[in-house]
């Protein structure tokens, strides 16, 4: 897995998804949480840089003087409310900053082929709903509003405003699909006069 999302966070980087060493991911392997560690730079993020965190988002032995990413307990919460969830991508593309300064409370789509990587919608012909939660560096606003709007969240994403996305799988495909599904209807949404 470490390979794997590293592989992943290089890549997402070549799409301009994570400037100025941003953004974050984790996943979940034999029930430890493994978080990216802050300030590197994500074009050169390696499989040695995760660390091991308890379900409190605190850094294991032997790794307690590595700072974890400031929003690690953005991943716990999410860990905590979707147990299905085993990886978690983080990204700060700007397709859905953008449409978060066009909405309020949700993003709305329907019609689109490409929304059928959400996991659990068959057809082009519903409609998808994304919520977005206004920016904070208070992670218990977050604790708060994610509880609350839990029933919202039904595909597996959500948008912070002016600031990215969060997604998350079962494994790294879903969760990549969910990510990158997201980023398209977003880009789709701002393409149109
Ligand atoms: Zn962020």
């Amino acid at each position: 897995m470490k390979v794997k999302l590293a592989e992943t966070i290089r890549a997402y980087h070549q799409k301009g998804w994570s400037p100025a060493t941003s953004t974050n991911y984790s996943f979940i392997e034999n029930d430890q949480i493994w978080v990216s560690r802050s300030g590197v730079d994500k074009s050169e993020f390696s499989e040695n840089d995760f660390i091991p965190i308890d379900n409190a988002g605190k850094v294991q032995v032997p790794f307690e003087g590595i700072k974890p990413s400031d929003e690690t307990m953005i991943h716990v919460l999410i860990y905590h409310l979707f147990p299905e969830a085993k990886v978690i991508l983080h990204s700060h593309s700007k397709n859905p900053v953008l449409i978060s300064m066009k909405h309020k409370a949700h993003f709305m789509v329907q019609n689109y082929e490409v929304q059928k990587g959400f996991s659990g919608i068959q057809t082009h012909d519903c409609q998808v709903q994304i919520p977005i939660f206004d920016n904070a560096q208070d992670m218990r606003y977050f604790e708060d509003v994610l509880t609350e709007r839990k029933s919202e969240i039904k595909q597996h994403c959500f948008i912070i405003r002016q600031h990215g996305t969060y997604a998350w799988g079962e494994n790294l495909f879903a969760a990549k699909r969910h990510l990158e599904t997201l980023d398209y209807l977003c880009e789709c949404e701002l393409a149109q006069v």
